[in-house]
């Protein structure tokens, strides 16, 4: 089972939880009860976000960094994050 990882939009705060894949995203903040949004973790399917990336770079060396990228925590206002996050 893949974990993970929440974060509250209220106060910030992230909460691990570990659950099947066919889990509901349903997790509350123990700080402030509010409901936390799932963020995309290891494991679970990566969502290509940004731009100049497309499917034909799937598992090559951009899409590792790519990848890699998106584990650490963005900064609110990155460049070029308008893109939509759905594939058509
Ligand atoms: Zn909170």
């Amino acid at each position: 089972m893949p974990t993970y990882e929440y974060e509250c939009p209220k106060c910030g705060c992230r909460l691990e939880k570990f659950e099947p894949i066919t889990a509901e995203p349903n997790a509350k903040c123990p700080e402030c009860g509010a409901k936390c949004k799932r963020l995309i973790g290891a494991g679970a399917g990566i969502i290509f976000k940004g731009s100049g990336f497309y499917t034909t770079d799937y598992r090559s060396d951009s899409y590792k960094k790519a990848a890699e990228r998106d584990k650490e925590p963005a900064p609110a206002a990155s460049s070029g994050g308008k893109s939509s996050d759905k594939k058509k």
